[in-house]
Parts: C-alpha cells; sequence; structure tokens
C-alpha cells in the first residue's frame, strides 16, 4: 500500500537527553534530506546511524542531531523509516518536527505508525492491540502478557483454529464441486460432527484459560458483602494492612462503596466494600443499597462475610443465596469471640486480630484458580473484543452441530463454517473493518 510520508515525536513530551522523531514513508530520506547536514541520506544502507546537524531554513544549525535510516520493508511500518535523535528538550524537539513538516511530510495521527505496521503486514492485529497494551500496562503481569500476544502466541492460537475450520470448508468445497473426484475425502456428518465438537471443545478450554489471562492482566473485581457490623470493612482494612493498598480511594459517605486495590501475589484485587444489601425504606441508606447490587452484579468474586459470634440472621441467609451463584467463598469472621455461628464456613479469621489472612489470600487465588500459575496462561486472550469473537465463533460451529442435529444437507454447514472462519479472521484483523481500526488506533499515543 502507498501512504504519505509522515512524521511524530515518539517519546514522551518533555525534559529528557534524547527525543526521537520518527519519520515513514517512501520519501522519508530524500525528505529529510533536505534539512540535514551530513552524509547523503538517500544513498546510506539500512539499519546505520549516522551523525550531522538539522539546519535552519538560513541554512543555520538548529540541532546535533543522530539519524537512523530503515529501508523498506526491513522497519516497523514495513515502510522507508528515518528515526531523529534530537537534543531532549520540548523546544528543541518541537523545532526539529517544525522542520521536517517543512519539508512536505505529514504530521502523523496517533497510532498511525503502528497502524501502517499493521495495514502493511508487517504485525496483525493482535500484536498492535498488545503494543498498546504494553505501553499502557501498569505491572510486570500485564507487560509479560503484552509480551506474549506482540511476540504471535496469541495470534499463532488463533491462527490454528482458523486453519482447522479452512479444513473442513474446503474439503466440503471439494466433495460439493467435485462429487466424482475419489480422493477427497467423503465429509460426510460422521466426519464433521466430531470435528466440529472437538472445536468447540478447543474454544472452550481457550476461553477457560483467558479467564485466567484477564484476571492476570486486569485484576479481580472483588465484592465484599456481610450484613453491618458482620466485619467487612474491618476485613478491607485487614487487607490493605497485610499488602499495602496500590491506590485506596475512599469516597462519599460511610454508606457509599469504598474502593481499594490491594496485590496478591502479582494478582490485582480490586475490592469494593458493600454497604450491606438488605430491604430499607430509609432514603440515604437505599443508594448505599443501590450501589452493593450494582457492585454485585460486576462481581468476579464475592467475599461473603459472615459473624462467627452470632447465629444466623435472615439477612445472612439472604446473602447467602443472593450470591449463591458467584465465585465465592464464605468467611466467618470474630474468631477470636466465643463461636456461635452454626454453619460451615470456608476460612475462618479475625479481622481485628489479623488472624487467618493468608488463609483466607491462598483460598481466593485457589477459588480463581490462580494458585498455580502456568507460563502458558500468559498466552490466552485477555482482551475482550477477542474474547467476544471468539464466543461468535463458537456459536457460529454450534449451529453447525445444530444442522447435523436437525439432518440438514452438508453444504449448508460451509456456510456456517464459513461465518466461523470470518470471526476469527476478525480477531487477527485479516477482514475488512475500517470503523474498528480507526477507532482503535486512535487510542494509541503519537508517534507510536
Ligand atoms: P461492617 O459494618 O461489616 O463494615 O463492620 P465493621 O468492620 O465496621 O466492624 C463492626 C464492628 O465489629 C467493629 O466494632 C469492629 O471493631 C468489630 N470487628 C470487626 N472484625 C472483628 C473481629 O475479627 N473480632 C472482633 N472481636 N471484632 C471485630
Ligand atoms: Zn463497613
Amino acid at each position: 500500500m502507498k501512504f504519505d510520508t509522515i512524521a511524530a515525536i515518539a517519546t514522551p513530551i518533555g525534559t529528557a537527553g534524547i527525543s526521537v522523531i520518527r519519520v515513514s514513508g517512501d520519501e522519508a530520506m530524500e525528505k529529510v534530506n533536505l534539512i540535514f547536514k551530513g552524509k547523503d541520506l538517500t544513498k546510506v544502507k539500512s539499519h546505520t546511524i549516522h551523525y550531522g546537524h538539522i539546519l535552519n531554513e538560513d541554512g543555520s544549525i538548529l540541532d546535533e542531531v543522530m539519524v537512523s535510516v530503515f529501508i523498506a520493508p526491513k522497519s516497523f511500518t514495513k515502510e522507508n523509516v528515518v528515526e531523529i535523535s534530537t537534543h531532549g528538550g520540548v523546544l528543541i524537539t518541537q523545532k526539529v518536527l517544525e522542520r521536517v513538516l517543512d519539508t512536505g511530510i505529514k504530521m502523523a495521527e496517533p497510532g498511525e505508525f503502528s497502524k501502517r505496521a499493521y495495514l502493511n503486514g508487517r504485525i496483525d492485529l493482535v500484536q498492535a492491540e498488545a503494543i498498546m497494551d504494553l505501553i499502557h500496562a501498569t505491572n510486570e503481569n500485564a507487560i509479560k502478557v503484552a509480551n506474549r500476544a506482540l511476540g504471535r502466541k496469541t495470534s499463532d492460537m488463533i491462527e490454528k483454529l482458523k486453519s482447522k475450520v479452512l479444513t473442513m470448508i474446503a474439503q466440503i468445497e471439494v466433495n460439493i464441486d467435485y462429487p466424482e473426484y475419489d480422493d477427497a475425502i467423503v465429509m460426510s456428518k460422521e466426519i464433521i460432527y466430531p470435528r466440529v465438537i472437538g472445536l468447540i471443545e478447543e474454544i472452550n478450554d481457550i476461553l477457560v484459560h483467558s479467564k485466567k489471562t484477564q484476571y492476570i492482566r486486569e485484576g479481580v473485581k472483588t465484592v465484599i458483602v456481610g450484613r453491618p457490623n458482620v466485619g467487612k470493612s474491618s476485613l478491607l482494612n485487614a487487607l490493605l494492612d497485610e499488602e499495602r493498598a496500590i491506590v485506596s480511594d475512599v469516597e462519599g459517605t460511610t454508606r457509599d462503596t469504598i474502593d481499594a486495590y490491594v496485590n496478591l501475589g502479582g494478582i490485582t484485587l480490586q475490592l469494593i466494600d458493600t454497604a450491606g444489601i438488605r430491604k430499607t425504606d430509609d432514603f440515604v441508606e437505599k443508594i448505599g443499597v443501590e450501589r452493593s447490587k450494582k457492585a454485585l452484579e460486576q462481581a468476579e468474586l464475592v467475599l461473603l462475610v459472615l459473624d462467627l459470634s452470632k447465629n444466623l440472621t435472615d439477612l445472612d441467609k439472604d446473602l447467602l443465596e443472593e450470591t449463591k451463584n458467584y465465585n465465592r467463598i464464605i468467611i466467618g469472621n470474630k474468631k477470636d469471640l466465643p463461636k456461635k455461628l452454626e454453619i460451615e464456613t470456608v476460612v475462618e479469621i479475625s479481622s481485628l486480630a489479623k488472624d487467618g489472612l493468608e488463609n483466607l489470600e491462598k483460598e481466593i487465588l485457589r477459588t480463581l484458580k490462580l494458585d498455580k500459575l502456568n507460563d502458558k496462561d500468559f498466552n490466552y486472550l485477555s482482551n475482550v473484543r477477542h474474547i467476544q469473537k471468539l464466543k461468535e465463533a463458537r456459536t457460529a460451529l454450534e449451529s453447525v452441530v445444530d444442522g447435523i442435529n436437525m439432518d440438514m444437507p452438508v453444504d449448508l454447514y460451509a456456510v456456517d463454517l464459513t461465518r466461523a472462519w470470518n470471526l476469527l479472521g476478525e480477531i487477527l484483523g485479516n477482514a475488512n473493518y475500517g470503523d474498528l481500526l480507526t477507532e482503535l488506533f486512535s487510542k494509541f499515543c503519537l508517534g507510536k
């Protein structure tokens, strides 16, 4: 593809030792040459660095620079690329960029370099998204997940599924087009059926593992519920003390929800302390209760706190019922007091005496299946868009199964299989959908 030659400052704005201005496009060397005093950049070898000066309009020296040259297609964008390392001041960097733009080179839009790398086939969409994740990563696990995706671990997994689907489509087509062709494998329902089931199972397996990858990358929304005074706030504080909060954000009234982040063996828990979900006529309390219900709707883990020193109340029973379908840990708090509670809890703790918290933390990781992290757990999908597409592909495959169960003719399966293949392709971006691209790449920083 042919695009204009573009430029942008590729390093963060601010005072630093050096700043890098990246130029990409057919005319990169030719244009930069016009303002560069040093070697003739159109004559140098690829992957070489050259000392020289960027000149003002009147021919005087603006800055002393190092210029790196990458000749297409061996560059990040697969285009000719020139990177100018200038002195790091805000003003000088800006001035050099202005000189670059004076030559007729266009200012790049945010994410445009990565977009070109993708459009020129240097990287797929999953990798482009990984670059963005890498830039925005806030913890080491997130960096590791992004790097795996950038290294094509995720893409390869999807490509493999895609090629399995394609094989089936191709074989069905052969049967349709050349029914008399002996060597063609007869794609009878008996053959397709187990293959499609196998593929659905494979996708299910990926989705299960992806849940872990998502937890690793994004953290786990954890909601603490329990009736008033069982010790929810005390538990939150104890966990914060123990693990040191990354961010602690207390807002609103005492009946508001409170958010805090704790780091549990590399996994971030986003803790939400709720006001206790119960029926109430009090207006302010009602708001709190509504918030708690909202929090619960999004919960990926529920910590249900009961008071070991009291009998089970109706409200406790309501909460036990309300949270039964969640990833849930039933915590008996106040184990330092004489025990009255008659039901079995998963862990007993004392938030006040900070007793039993280690057990609780182990139980949390176990419940989320994050206690034994496998190196592979970093390879799966953590991007909501990818997961959504994969689920849609699974639905298309399930239509094939339905078709077989309803005894539909074989050639109709090719339609659903093609749909599945396209959906998998959309994950990698080898399908046509301009709107998504524009939106995606605009989230990039300028110069990336
Ligand atoms: P919440 O309404 O569920 O948030 O409960 P709080 O955390 O505010 O605690 C209610 C009361 O129980 C406070 O007086 C706490 O000091 C007390 N409490 C909390 N945890 C424990 C514990 O483990 N043992 C004892 N003895 N008291 C506790
Ligand atoms: Zn509280």
